[in-house]
This record gives C-alpha cells, sequence and structure tokens, in this order.
C-alpha cells in the first residue's frame, strides 16, 4: 500500500484519502460515528477473515467477544484465539472482563485500546498553527497553537511546527517511539503523492516542498498531508456526517475553501484542486484584486482577509479575521455588518453550487464560525433566495461538530484511516 519516497517520505499508491478510506470495510466507521451509513455486516463472513478484518469487528464494536467474532466471521475457535492473540499482543486490544451475571461467568470483552500509541496532527494556516497530540481514536490529548506571521514558507513555520509537538510530546507523557503517524494540513491544492502544496498562489514558497522531511526527526512514522478543508470534513466522521452523506464542508477563515462530500465520498477532483470556493468569480468583486494575483474573486470581497482591509481602511485597528470576529461578538455594529455581509456573498455563490450538487448539509466552520449566527443569516438570505426550490427544501445548514478542534481532529483521521485500516493491520502479521 505504501512506497517510500525517494525524499524519504511515505507516499501512497492510490487516492486514499476518499471519505471511506477504500475498503477498510465500512465497518470502522460506525466505530467514526458514521452510524447511519451502511456500516453493520449483514453476511456472514467467510473463513479468511484476517488479522485485520477481527480488529476492525471489535474496533467498531460490532464483534466484543471470542464467540461473537466466531460467529461473524466462521472461523473456528483457534483461529479466532491466534487472531485476538496477535491484537493483544500488539496492545490495539485490551481484554475486559464482562459484568457479572447470574447465569455463569460472563465472557471476556475485547476493546479496542485507542492508547496503544499516538498521533500527531498539524493544522498549518497562514496566520495559525494549530497542533496536537491525539490518541488512536482521534481524541486531543494536549494541543496548542502556534501564532506565526502571514506569509511565512516553510523553512520557517516548520521547524515552529516541530519544535511545538516536541514540546507537547513531553507534556502529554508520551515517548516518539508511541508516534504511529503524522498528519499535516495546510491551505490550497496539495499534492498527496510529494506531500506538498501544489501550484497555489496563495501559498507562495509552499509549492513542490515536501514537507515530510521537515518532521522525520519527530518520529519514524509515515506523514500524510492533506487540503484544510477536506481535513475538515474528514473530521465530521465523527460528526455530522453520519447523518447525511451528500454534505458542502465550507471553511470560512481568511479565505474560503469547501470540502466536498457525495454519496459519502470526499471528492477531490482530477488534481486535487475541488472545492476552491474562494476563487469563483463573482459580480459583487468585479474589479477588486486579489490575493491569489487575479480579480474579482470571492474572496476578495467576502474573505477574512477583505473583511480586515476594509476595517482598516475605516480606521479600525484589526489585523486578523479573528479580531473582527471577536469585535462583532462584542456587538461592534460595523463588524456585525460586515461579517453578514460576507455571509450573503457567500451565499450567492453557494447558489450555484447547491443547484449543482443538492448536498443535504452545508457544515461551516473556520475563523468566522464563532459568529456563526451573524454570518449564517447572511448567507441563509441569498443563498434560499438564488438556489432552486428543490435543492434548499431539506437543506440543512450547520456549524462543525468540533469547532476549532476540527482540523487537528482531521489530521488525526486522516493517519488513523491509514495507519489502522485493515490492510495495514494485515500487512504486520503478514
Ligand atoms: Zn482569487
Amino acid at each position: 500500500m505504501l512506497v517510500r519516497h525517494p525524499r524519504g517520505s511515505l507516499a501512497a499508491t492510490q487516492n486514499e484519502f476518499s471519505i471511506y478510506p477504500r475498503n477498510i470495510n465500512r465497518l470502522m466507521m460506525s466505530n467514526m460515528t458514521i452510524g447511519a451509513i451502511s456500516t453493520s455486516p449483514s453476511t456472514r463472513m467467510t473463513n479468511r477473515a484476517t488479522v485485520g478484518r477481527v480488529f476492525t469487528l471489535i474496533r467498531e464494536g460490532t464483534a466484543t467477544t471470542r464467540g461473537e467474532i466466531g460467529r461473524r466471521t466462521g472461523l473456528s475457535r483457534t483461529a479466532v484465539a491466534s487472531r485476538v492473540t496477535a491484537l493483544i499482543d500488539a496492545r490495539l486490544v485490551v481484554e475486559v472482563e464482562g459484568s457479572a451475571s447470574s447465569v455463569g461467568r460472563p465472557p471476556t470483552r475485547l476493546t479496542f485500546n485507542s492508547g496503544a500509541g499516538i498521533v500527531l496532527s498539524a493544522a498549518i494556516g497562514r496566520s495559525r498553527t494549530q497542533v496536537a497530540v491525539c490518541d488512536l481514536a482521534g481524541e486531543v490529548i494536549v494541543e496548542q497553537d502556534v501564532v506565526q506571521e502571514v506569509g511565512l514558507g516553510p523553512e520557517e513555520v516548520m521547524p515552529e511546527v516541530v519544535r511545538a509537538l516536541l514540546a507537547l510530546l513531553a507534556q502529554s507523557g508520551r515517548s516518539t517511539k508511541r508516534v504511529k503517524g503524522i498528519g499535516i494540513s495546510i491551505p490550497g491544492t496539495v499534492d498527496a503523492e510529494r506531500r506538498c502544496s501544489r501550484d497555489s498562489p496563495i501559498m507562495r514558497g509552499w509549492d513542490a516542498v515536501p514537507l515530510a522531511p521537515y518532521v522525520s526527526a519527530l518520529a519514524t512514522a509515515p506523514v500524510y498531508l492533506e487540503n484544510d478543508t477536506n481535513v475538515m470534513a474528514l473530521s465530521e466522521r465523527r460528526g455530522h456526517l453520519a447523518t447525511y452523506q451528500d454534505a458542502l464542508i465550507v471553511k470560512a477563515s481568511t479565505g474560503f475553501g469547501a470540502g466536498i462530500v457525495a454519496g459519502g465520498v470526499m471528492q477531490r477532483g482530477a488534481l486535487g484542486a475541488a472545492g476552491d470556493l474562494g476563487h469563483i468569480k463573482t459580480v459583487a468583486a468585479r474589479g477588486l484584486s486579489c490575493r491569489c494575483g487575479d480579480s474579482g474573486c470571492l474572496e476578495a470581497v467576502a474573505g477574512g482577509w477583505a473583511l480586515v482591509r476594509d476595517m482598516r481602511a475605516r480606521g479600525r485597528d484589526v489585523t486578523h479575521i479573528r479580531h473582527v470576529v471577536d469585535l462583532a461578538l462584542d456587538g461592534d455594529p460595523g463588524a456585525r455588518h460586515d461579517i453578514r455581509e460576507s455571509g450573503r456573498r457567500l451565499g450567492e455563490v453557494l447558489a450555484t453550487v447547491v443547484n449543482l450538487l443538492n448536498p443535504a448539509a452545508i457544515i461551516v466552520g473556520g475563523d468566522m464560525a464563532p459568529a456563526y449566527d451573524t454570518f449564517v443569516a447572511g448567507l441563509r438570505e441569498t443563498l434560499y433566495g438564488n438556489a432552486s426550490a428543490i435543492a434548499t427544501r431539506d437543506l440543512q445548514i450547520l456549524s462543525t461538530t468540533h469547532a476549532d478542534k476540527s482540523g487537528v481532529i482531521g489530521c488525526a483521521v486522516l493517519v488513523l484511516d491509514q495507519v489502522l485500516s485493515e490492510a495495514a493491520v494485515d500487512a504486520a502479521w503478514s
């Protein structure tokens, strides 16, 4: 499944970053609370059920005793025992005494050991990077924000990320030997194979620079890279995507981006550039220069950086969209107006997207999300006014499940999809 990249990064041979990780038999998803998405095995498995398959059954809670595993898989008691022993020896599974019963001795229960290792997450933004140490269930153990100057390149940002992760590791009391993988997200288009930014005008200095070598000093673990909005979508597997298989995940921050999930599958596009919402041309931005070098983009009239630009032009001392949001939350009329207006402009563009894709839900996150009510009030006005009646009839507009932790949790899910996949577990025992 994995091939070692010449420069030391681990690269996947396939596009593995679907919202469902390939054939990880969707059973695993229900453990990630994708309950509504058809994950229960309805058919009895064959005798070829591998150790990876048995692990998945335990991890997703479908079979939690040796007897249940035997019934689900058709494996003999001996075969079940050998697979379970392998998983216990690897600390991926632990035994828990069953609760007392009046009918004899209760069977020993088997549970996934989310403490068997850790995952490092780094959600890199233009002005702030969030780093975290997570367990194997994707739960954040410790986290930290690293504020950085806008526009810095990887040679300045990545060493800071490494330092922050090392500090978090020390704080968590975990050894680097327990790191199972490192997940990184960046804005813009990503070259998933080379683990670098690809032709992204807003990430000047990052294009074609592999990021894995920067973090290789942290641990000898695989490194995965994904776009920031797609990572946010991955985090929703443990949230709204349990209910909605067709969804747009919109990140409204310094710029705009969208993660597109259709039929439960992430749509990344031919070159991984799908969802570039902020640079769709809109009449409202006509003549306005964009940070991408073009003009007339949605971001140029409604992105966080444009709101900061406009407030500063009015003499307000703000330097980041988070400051504008804070002012809005304090009741500042100008900031509230600008954020609502941003929602309106986004809604005009999203109306086209909604007509085209007919999502069941739009999930809004990013730095503007704390002002959700104000922002979404504007968004609803123009979205419902411009999209077709049927496309909006049952459309839900929601805030992200994990709020400002979406990025680091999504980076962890990105890693866990791979390192705990059935194929990966099998490979470790083949
Ligand atoms: Zn642009």
